[in-house]
């Protein structure tokens, strides 16, 4: 049997191409922790949605749509069809639309009118494989749903730099832009068209066909392959309200001294952005260099039939921040004490106080093959446990045990009737 290719597993130990699971949970847990220093909750959504989802949300132009969704219909039993129509199910292929399905479907915005909301979990998209880029990968992604008020922008562009801070992460970069309302970016696409046309002999055919289709992501994945000047800036074509929300953002920034670049070709491949765009890229990690990436859609929710509700949000690629971490053995797992006997006959005593210290919270691994002696302390070496508890029956007999510090070798005797307390205080030094 084999894995689905652009799939990856994460094993216990880490593998040449993932780092340990060990790793991973660590890792998350951090992602997780800086999400609710910001107030962000957690909203679980399942991992497919109804085409619809994504069809309406993202826009059937774009990539992630027209060509990288996992799409399936289940019609065994003819029940699953709405108005004569088979329903396709999909794997997501990003987490705002879910989010955005599941705030309107349960009613979010009426019981808040903020919602500060994160995910965490797999998405699918049916990618060209490589090094950063998979066909299952995780994201964590966060969303701002309900107030178009500009601090916002400096709290989710903190959060997202938190993240990337947390994990010790040094060469990023964060770039911004803003694209402005509906009419400037229907301007911007008109001027990227118009460019394009102008250039049409130095453009490859595929390229021009993505040009004529979906001018924004002509701009955002082809043009810069061609050597041209003069590419249009967007900041030339949007409007005065947007232009003085962007100063006044950037003024922002400069007073929390966060740290970007104005890229004013910046623009996004999906359809719902308005306003502000911003990406964070990591210098250590070659072609897919892309950490995260976000903006304000202000016209999602109407999309979907709820009321309008301005919101802000990113999604930042899990793989990515652990390939820009940069560091072998991130996390290693190691446990508090391996319990060693000296007689196999004491193997029954030694389990008990393995299950008593594992009551206690306590980290704990004891070999239960009967293994010899040595075979025992070899054991205890490798799985990097901090302390060893060796039982013999002598001592046993007066309730003790020796306690050694792995590192140091220093010993100490124990009463384990009644010093507990001394055990656990161990791990505390
Ligand atoms: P996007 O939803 O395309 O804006 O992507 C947001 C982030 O998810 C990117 O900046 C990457 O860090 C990550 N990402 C996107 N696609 C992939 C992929 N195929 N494999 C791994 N990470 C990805």
């Amino acid at each position: 049997m084999k894995i689905v290719k652009g799939f990856r597993d994460i094993l216990p130990y880490g593998s040449t191409n993932s780092d340990s699971s060990y790793t991973w949970t660590s890792i998350t847990n951090q992602l997780r922790d800086v999400m609710s220093s910001y107030n962000f909750q957690e909203i679980i959504t399942p991992v497919a949605e109804y085409d619809s989802t994504f069809k309406t949300g993202i826009g059937e132009d774009t990539d992630i749509v027209s060509k990288e969704m996992y799409e399936f219909t289940l019609d065994k039993d003819n029940k699953e069809t709405s108005k004569n129509q088979i329903l396709k199910y999909c794997l997501r292929p990003e987490g705002t639309a879910p989010v955005v399905r599941s705030l309107i479907e349960n009613s979010l915005d009426k019981i808040r009118s903020v919602n500060k909301l994160y995910y965490l979990g797999p998405m699918f998209r049916y990618e060209r494989s490589q090094k950063g880029r998979y066909r299952m990968f995780h994201q964590i992604g966060a969303e701002l749903i309900g107030s178009n008020e500009i601090l916002y922008e400096v709290e989710i562009l903190s959060l997202a730099e938190k993240l990337i801070k947390t994990l010790e992460i040094k060469n990023f970069t964060f770039q911004i832009n803003s694209i402005g309302n509906k009419e400037s970016l229907d301007n911007i696409r008109s001027a990227i068209l118009a460019f394009g046309k102008k250039n049409k002999n130095s453009i490859d055919e595929k390229d021009y066909k993505i040009l004529e289709k979906n001018p924004l992501r002509f701009l955002d994945k082809a043009i810069h392959k061609y050597a041209f000047k003069d590419i249009p800036k967007t900041i030339d074509y949007i409007d005065k309200e947007s232009m003085n929300r962007f100063k006044l953002l950037t003024k922002l920034l400069d007073d929390i001294k966060f740290n970007y670049k104005i890229n004013n070709q910046l623009v996004r491949g999906i359809d719902y952005y308005n306003d502000l765009v911003f990406e964070a890229t990591s210098s250590d990690l070659g072609a897919q260099d892309a950490l995260l990436a976000g903006g304000r859609y202000d016209t999602l929710i109407q999309k979907f039939g709820g009321k309008s509700n301005e919101s802000i949000g990113f999604a930042a690629g899990i793989e990515r921040l652990i390939l820009a971490m940069n560091r072998k053995n991130k996390y290693e797992s190691s446990i508090d004490f391996f319990i060693i006997y000296k007689e196999e006959e004491t193997i029954e005593e030694s389990l008990k106080l393995a299950l008593k210290l594992r009551n206690l919270g306590i980290k704990v691994e004891i070999d239960l093959e009967r293994r010899s002696f040595t075979k025992q302390i070899k054991l205890a070496d490798k799985s990097r446990s901090k302390k060893t508890i060796i039982i013999s029956k002598n001592n046993l007999d007066k309730a003790l045990v020796v306690v050694k510090d792995m590192n140091s070798g220093e010993e100490d005797s124990v009463n384990i009737e009644n010093n507990l307390e001394f055990l656990i205080n161990q791990l505390k030094v």
